[in-house]
């Protein structure tokens, strides 16, 4: 039986966002499987918000980091 090489937290982090309620934090869950490695710079949801696949379905309703939003401009 092939192990998940993927890094423990990854998996955690994960698993967190798709415990929360709502349809957002699946959202969430996804884009951190796809996108995030643990071992690049910046957190999940900044890389998250660098990613550049505008052909994603998902692309317009990824996660942006508060100074993207506006929150700290
Ligand atoms: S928006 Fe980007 S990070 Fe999210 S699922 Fe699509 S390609 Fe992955």
């Amino acid at each position: 039986m092939e192990q998940n090489k993927r890094p423990r937290i990854l998996l955690e982090t994960i698993d967190n966002l798709a415990r929360k309620p709502g349809l957002r934090s699946k959202i969430d869950a996804k884009c951190c499987e796809c996108i995030y490695d643990p071992y690049q710079e910046g957190t999940w949801r900044i890389q998250v918000d660098n990613c550049t696949s505008m052909t994603c379905p998902l692309f317009s309703k990824r996660a942006k980091t508060f100074k993207k939003k506006g929150v700290n401009s």
